[in-house]
């Protein structure tokens, strides 16, 4: 398969988007922003060796894997997703059906979600890096964000810690239902995604929001799980969010749980401890040697 046919065959899986005046095809992809609505923009590298082995998995659930990751994003601020960007360095054991396998992969999930292929680009490289661009909207001035904690906001977080450190899913939902939800009902004070460990990525939103934690156990740990492995093990794609004491936020929304695990306190920014016990904000984090 050439370049101009490959473009054919996406196009053909990209139409029909309702915010797309113009999608592939031409040297720009043209959206509208729905009417109200402030754009969500996130970018997502997906590299061969650093965040996937080619040879652990299909190239179809590596493809909804990528693009899932990216939606965790939207997913944390509450936001719909609209389209997608996807740049591709592959090496030439990739060209053809693996490659093919994995845009269906991503537009499987993409047509479940509302998220369109805008566009993108391909070249050849030695390693197989995917750079992926996720445009989402919410209502101008509702987006979830990780600084809005409050010192005596209540700790929650969706579905178990731990699931991957468990066993390794390469398919999993991003939470664009719950986000919305939260958003909607204003139950979040501050919310994000887990993709490094809660140990490390509640100290993020400690931080951005000048507070402090103190987490209880027990926590919603995945079965078998070591609880120092689930908390820096990275990859649950759940919904770590802050919700004024006085919010009733149910135990479970669409059969996943929601666990209260701590309270939010007025102590050194970003420090988090578990069972008053000081918990280091460590995690996945490419830059440690
Ligand atoms: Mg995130």
């Amino acid at each position: 398969m050439n370049e101009r046919a490959w473009i054919r065959r996406l196009r053909a899986r990209a139409a029909g988007a309702e915010y797309l005046t113009r999608g592939i095809g031409d040297d720009c992809a043209v959206l509208r922003a729905p009417p109200g609505a402030e754009l969500l923009v996130t970018t997502d590298l997906f590299v061969e060796g650093t965040h996937f082995l080619r040879r652990t998995a299909p190239p179809r659930a590596l493809g909804w894997r990528a693009l899932a990751r990216a939606l965790s994003d939207i997913a944390a601020m509450g936001g719909s997703p609209l389209a997608y960007f996807v740049s591709i360095a592959a090496p030439e054991w990739a060209c053809g059906h693996w490659l093919y396998d994995f845009y269906k992969g991503m537009a499987e999930l993409g047509s479940r979600t509302g998220a369109v292929l805008a566009g993108g680009d391909t070249t050849r490289a030695g390693t197989l890096t995917c750079d992926l661009i996720v445009l989402g909207h919410s209502p101008a001035g509702s987006a979830l964000r990780r600084d809005g904690a409050k010192p005596g906001d209540a700790i929650y977080v969706s579905g178990e810690l731990g699931v991957e450190a468990k066993r390794r899913r390469v398919r999993f939902e991003p939470r664009l239902a719950l986000g919305r939800y939260l958003r909607e009902n204003r139950l979040a004070s501050a919310c994000m995604d887990l993709s490094d460990g809660l140990a490390m990525d509640l100290s993020r939103l400690c931080e951005e929001s000048d507070v402090a934690a103190a987490l209880v156990s027990p926590l919603p740990l995945a079965k078998g799980v070591a609880s120092a492995k689930a908390l820096t093990h990275g990859e649950d794609y759940e919904l770590l969010f802050t919700a004024p004491a006085r919010r009733r936020v149910p135990a479970t929304f669409n059969g996943l749980p929601l666990t209260h695990i701590g309270v939010i306190t007025a102590g050194k920014a970003g420090r988090v401890t578990l069972d008053a016990k000081p918990l280091a904000a460590r995690g996945w984090d490419p830059f440690q040697s």
